[in-house]
């Protein structure tokens, strides 16, 4: 009978290590080696040193409220919990009354951010949207506040260019730019990251057969950073999908990530070896540009425009819609697939150790990526206290209502308070930030807010 655990350093990590102290790129085959190593202490610490050289002591969070419009949707996703069709019991639209109101109290209760997604909504007309946007806004002001708009996940918005009449399947790009610059202008700050699922056809197919694939998921983002828009990402996974077909998702994230950020100025190396098919898949010719590598700049926020002293109102929207900013990717969030009540609940879902692992290993292989977020809804506030020692910098926020996933029978009221969510921090070992949706600092006196003009 042993007398101790087995040892668990895995020496060949020696090499992954050797690449992440240069700040130089993973290769798919150095992420299923994380994957699957024994040495899972050792991918946490490894995903450490990229967090901390990013986000040395610190951790975000933000005030927020989550709005979700409609649970009405022409889809029927086998992961997903959420939707409902016409006429079905519980299904849902809020009005133009109901949404003043949910704006109503997020300016009330202090917030800087409205997160809105919906279903793909088939009997809503597009002015619906563009109205959701500037009831918001007009609240917001009324309120004698703002507050930053994050809407619509890519696959709403082809919806919207469907719906809109403005879908052209042969050039879907110039739909698409048609759609946002019709939100931009309406008010939208940036783009939430869902609806990317898993960019695998196999897996597309199986599970969310009708939804945009990748390519469409993906010309979204880009051309949303195009306009000035920052956006974000996800990866849903833990039901169909193996771990290499997760890998793949990140390098083609990652490659969409580097030509945003050359078109922001910054340097990078030739692309090694690329993956068979990401590059055509994406569209993306610029060099590999990583955020890891000693002396790179971090990524640029939008700088705050907001100097007024507290409580004068904040006038972040001015910032969050400026047309001569370029875009690109500021989180991705590793959501992990939940069963219960969907077609899929025969399935395990991913484990807590899992979880963690996905966690670090986004941290490692995204390394143009500013933040990793742990969203505390699908991981669990006490997971995504731990995961802030496995990569990720960001616990999400407040949220109040979240009708999309609820974790071991919670209900839609899903609310933490910012006292539980700066101790969560606190207990970890950093200093809680508040942030915005743009990830700059805030300082606030009560509800009253604003961007913090340095650093
Ligand atoms: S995941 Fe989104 S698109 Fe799919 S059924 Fe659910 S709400 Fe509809």
């Amino acid at each position: 009978m042993p007398t101790c655990a087995p040892p668990r350093a895995d020496a060949r990590l020696d090499a992954i290590r050797e690449k992440v102290l240069a700040g130089e790129r993973l290769s798919i085959d150095d992420g299923m080696l994380l994957y699957e190593t024994p040495d899972l202490w050792g991918v946490f610490e490894l995903a450490g040193i990229v967090r901390n050289r990013l986000h040395p002591g610190v951790a975000y969070y933000n005030i927020n409220r989550h709005l979700n419009y409609s649970n009405i949707c022409a889809l029927s996703c086998k992961f997903c919990e959420f939707y409902r069709k016409k006429g079905d019991d519980g299904a849902y639209t809020h009005d133009m009354d109901s949404i003043a109101d949910e704006a109503r109290k997020a300016c009330e209760s202090g917030a800087t951010e409205i997160h809105v997604v919906g279903g793909l909504q088939p009997y809503l007309p597009f002015d619906y949207y563009t109205d959701l946007i500037r009831t918001i806004k007009r609240v917001a002001a009324e309120h004698g506040t703002d507050l930053h708009v994050k809407a619509f996940t890519a696959v709403e918005i082809v919806h919207l260019a469907k719906i809109a009449k403005k879908y052209k399947r042969d050039n879907r790009r110039e739909s698409i730019r048609l759609i946002l610059t019709e939100l931009k202008e309406a008010g939208l700050g940036s783009l939430p990251g869902g609806g990317a699922e898993v960019f695998d056809d196999r897996v597309h197919d199986e599970t969310h057969k009708g939804k945009i694939r990748s390519d469409e998921w993906l010309d979204v983002h880009m051309v949303a950073h195009e306009l000035g828009l920052n956006t974000n990402s996800t990866i849903l996974y833990g039901h169909v999908d193996n771990r290499r077909e997760r890998l793949v998702h990140m390098e083609i994230l990652r490659r969409a990530q580097d030509q945003a950020l050359a078109r922001l100025g910054y340097a990078g190396q030739e692309a090694g070896e690329e993956t068979e098919g990401i590059t055509a898949i994406a569209g993306i010719d610029a060099p590999v540009i990583t955020l890891t590598r000693p002396g790179t700049p971090q990524t640029p926020t939008v700088s705050p425009r907001t100097n007024g002293r507290i409580p004068e109102p904040p006038k972040q929207s001015d910032a969050s819609t400026s047309s001569t900013h370029s875009g690109y990717f500021q989180t991705i969030t590793p959501l992990p697939f939940i069963p219960d009540g969907s077609e899929l609940e025969h399935l395990p879902g991913p484990s807590g150790l899992e979880n963690m692992r996905t966690i670090a290993i986004a941290r490692l292989m995204l390394d143009n990526f500013p933040h990793v977020k742990a969203f505390w809804i699908m991981q669990t506030l006490p997971m995504a206290q731990i995961m802030l020692d496995a990569g990720a910098d960001d616990i999400d926020g407040t949220v109040v209502w979240y009708d999309i996933t609820k974790v071991g029978g919670s209900d839609t009221h899903q609310e933490v308070t910012v006292p539980v969510l700066r101790r969560a921090i606190r207990e970890a070992g950093y200093e809680p930030v508040e942030r915005d949706t743009l990830y700059r600092r805030v300082e606030r006196d009560g509800n009253r807010w604003r961007v913090r003009s340095e650093p």
